[in-house]
């Protein structure tokens, strides 16, 4: 009778430690596809003036014409990543 109190408690020891590695995984599977899908950071480009193109898919236009999309908005509305801005070379030469 002891020897089964003994082997269930290794069971449950093993599912208990198996559980938390697969835990882990889990945990960090989802980190990997959330640095991959942009959610710590959103790519946005201009394409037109004030029209942006986000990492998440989306487009963006700034109604604020007064001041840059930065100035006033951190994070993406879609996928609440940071934005970061992404000048396009051809249109900052264009532009000069
Ligand atoms: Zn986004």
């Amino acid at each position: 009778m002891e020897s089964l109190i003994g082997y269930v408690a290794v069971v449950l020891l093993a599912l208990v430690v198996f559980g938390g590695f697969i835990f882990v995984a889990v945990a960090l599977w989802q980190l990997f596809i959330n640095i991959r899908q942009g959610s710590f950071g959103c790519k946005w480009h201009e394409q037109e003036p004030e029209i942006f193109k986000t990492g998440c898919e989306r487009r963006f236009y700034n109604a604020d014409d007064s001041s840059h999309v930065t100035d006033w908005l951190t994070y993406c509305p879609y996928c609440s990543g940071r934005v970061h801005v992404v000048i396009n070379q051809s249109q900052q030469a264009k532009g000069e």
